[in-house]
C-alpha cells in the first residue's frame, strides 16, 4: 500500500490527509505541538475559549475550507455559526457594512457622489473573470485607493482589514479583484462570514482530524519531523526527531515553504535560483490582539470597524455575539486588533501600549466597558498570513505545490499555490494540490501491477 506522510496538523495538513483519507489511501500525518490546529489552535483561560487571534472563515459555504468538508462528507458535523452584523463607526455612529454590490448605494458612511464613484470602480471588479484578475496580480490596491478622496479611501482600509487585514498598500490588486468576483452574489458568491458554532477556529481541525482516524489513518501529535530522506530524486520518507526513519511514498510540507526548505533537507536539494525565489516569500502579516472580557454585553454587533486614522483598534470583534459557547454565562469575550510591523510583537512594552490605546479607544465608543470589564489577555503574533497579499506574491506566484526534479515531495499551505486568505487559502492549496498526489499514487500503483 502506497504510504503518504503529511508534516503538520493545521488546517492544509488535514485538509490534504481528509481529502486523501477520503480516497482510501494511506496517510500518517506528524505535528509537532500537543494539538492539532497550527496557527488556529486555541486554549482555555479562565473557563473561556481564546483562539489564537481572531479567526473567521471568509466566504462561508464557498469557501475552501468548507469545500473541503464538502467533498468528504461532513459538513453536518460541523456547525457555524453566521457572521453577519458587521458595521463601521465614525463620528460617534454606526453604520451597516454593505453585504453586496447592491448595498454600496445604501452606504451612509461616505457621500453619495463617492458612493457612485465606488460603485464605478467595483461593480466591474466584482464582474471580471479569475482569468482578468490574474493578469493585476502584480500591480498594487493603491493604484486605485490612491485617487480616492479621504471618505472612500477609509472604505477601503475597512474592507481590507476585514478581508485580509491588512491594509491597503500590502494588497495585490488582482488579490482584491478576485475577493469582489467571491464576494458577488450574482456569481454565485457571497460576503458572509462564519465561526464555529461550538467554539474555537480549531473545531474545524478537530472534525478534519477526527475523519482521518475514523478511515483508519493516523494523527500523530507531540511528533516533530527532522528531517525528508531523498535518494535519486525521489522521496524515501522521513526522521523523526527520535532518528527513527517513517518510510513513505509522498511527503506533503505543510508549514511555511521558505522555513522548511532550511529546516527538513539537505544542503544540496536545492539549487541557489529556487532558494532565493522561495525566500522572497518570506514576508508576513503581524498583529496585536487584546481579549478583553466583560461582564455584561456591551454590544449586540459582531465585528465593528473603528474608521478614522486616529484609531489604533481596527477591528472590534466580539466573539460571544458569534457564540456564547466561547465564554461562561454571565461573561463576554470581545477582542481588538491591529497590525504591526513585525518587531513590535518581540516588545512586551509596545505590545501593552498598544493594548492600553484599544482599550481607551473601546471605552470611548462603549461607556459602559470599563466598569464591565473582568480582565484583559494582550498578545501578539509575527507570523499570521504565511505571505503578504502584495503585489508579485499572490496565487500562482507563490511556491508550487511539486518541485521539478524531486518525485514525491509536495508543498501545501497559506505560502503555497493557491488564493483568498489566511485558512482558506490553505485549504484552497490543498484542494489543488490533493489531485497532484493522487495522480502520483495511481502511476505508481499502475507500475507495481505491470511490473
Ligand atoms: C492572529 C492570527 C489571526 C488570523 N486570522 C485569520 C482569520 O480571521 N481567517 C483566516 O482564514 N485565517 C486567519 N489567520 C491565518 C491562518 O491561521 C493561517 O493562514 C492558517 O491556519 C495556516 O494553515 P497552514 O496549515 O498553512 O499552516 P499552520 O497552521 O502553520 O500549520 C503548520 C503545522 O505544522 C506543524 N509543524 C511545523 N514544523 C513541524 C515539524 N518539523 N514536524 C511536525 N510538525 C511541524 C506546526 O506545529 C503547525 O501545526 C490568522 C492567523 C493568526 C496567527
Amino acid at each position: 500500500m502506497k504510504e503518504v506522510v503529511i508534516i503538520g496538523a493545521g488546517v492544509s495538513g488535514l485538509s490534504t490527509g481528509a481529502l486523501l483519507s477520503n480516497e482510501g489511501i494511506s496517510v500518517k500525518i506528524f505535528e509537532k505541538s500537543s494539538k492539532v490546529g497550527g496557527r488556529t489552535t486555541s486554549m482555555a483561560y479562565r473557563n473561556h475559549i481564546l483562539d489564537n487571534g481572531f479567526h473567521i472563515m471568509p466566504f462561508y459555504k464557498t469557501s475552501a475550507v468548507y469545500q473541503v468538508l464538502e467533498k468528504i462528507g461532513i459538513t453536518s458535523r460541523l456547525k457555524l455559526a453566521l457572521v453577519s452584523d458587521i458595521s463601521f463607526f465614525k463620528d460617534k455612529k454606526f453604520f451597516k457594512y454593505p453585504k453586496g454590490i447592491a448595498d454600496i448605494l445604501k452606504l451612509s458612511i461616505v457621500p453619495f457622489s463617492s458612493r457612485i464613484k465606488l460603485l464605478r470602480i467595483l461593480a466591474p471588479m466584482a464582474f471580471s473573470s479569475m482569468k482578468k484578475a490574474e493578469e493585476l496580480d502584480d500591480k498594487s490596491l493603491t493604484e486605485i485607493t490612491n485617487k480616492l478622496d479621504s471618505n472612500t479611501k477609509s472604505f477601503f482600509d475597512a474592507v481590507c482589514m476585514l478581508a485580509f487585514a491588512d491594509t491597503p498598500e500590502h494588497v495585490s490588486l488582482g488579490e482584491f479583484v478576485r475577493t469582489m468576483i467571491r464576494a458577488n452574489p450574482f456569481k454565485g458568491g457571497t460576503s458572509e462570514f462564519a465561526y464555529p458554532d461550538e467554539g474555537g477556529y480549531d473545531k474545524i481541525c478537530e472534525k478534519l482530524s477526527d475523519f482521518i482516524i475514523e478511515k483508519n489513518n493516523q494523527v500523530k501529535l507531540n511528533s516533530s519531523i527532522k528531517k525528508i530522506v531523498i535518494k535519486d530524486n525521489k522521496v524515501k520518507g522521513v526522521l523523526n526527531n527520535q532518528g527513527e526513519f517513517i518510510k513513505a511514498d509522498s511527503v506533503v510540507v505543510t508549514y511555511p515553504a521558505y522555513i522548511a526548505v532550511k529546516q527538513l533537507f539537505d544542503e544540496n536539494v536545492f539549487d541557489q535560483e529556487f532558494l532565493s525565489k522561495v525566500e522572497k516569500l518570506n514576508k508576513t502579516t503581524s498583529v496585536v490582539e487584546t481579549h478583553f472580557c466583560t461582564s455584561e454585553k456591551i454590544d449586540d454587533k459582531q465585528i465593528v470597524f473603528p474608521m478614522s486614522e486616529k484609531y489604533t483598534s481596527k477591528g472590534i470583534f466580539f466573539i460571544s455575539n458569534m457564540t456564547d459557547k466561547v465564554s461562561p454565562p454571565g461573561e463576554h469575550l470581545l477582542m481588538a486588533g491591529t497590525p504591526v510591523p513585525s518587531e513590535y510583537t518581540e516588545n512586551p512594552e509596545k505590545i501593552k501600549e498598544i493594548s492600553k490605546k484599544m482599550r481607551e479607544e473601546i471605552a470611548e465608543i462603549y461607556p459602559n466597558f470599563e466598569k464591565s470589564l473582568l480582565w484583559e489577555r494582550p498578545m501578539a503574533w509575527k507570523l499570521v498570513e504565511a505571505v503578504v497579499k502584495e503585489p508579485g506574491m499572490v496565487w500562482k506566484q507563490k511556491m508550487p505545490h511539486e518541485i521539478k526534479n524531486i518525485k514525491g515531495l509536495y508543498f501545501v499551505g497559506d505560502s503555497t499555490v493557491s488564493y483568498g486568505i489566511g485558512t482558506d487559502s490553505a485549504a484552497h492549496s490543498s484542494l489543488l494540490c490533493h489531485p497532484k498526489i493522487m495522480k502520483q499514487m495511481e502511476t505508481e500503483q499502475e507500475n507495481f501491477i505491470l511490473n
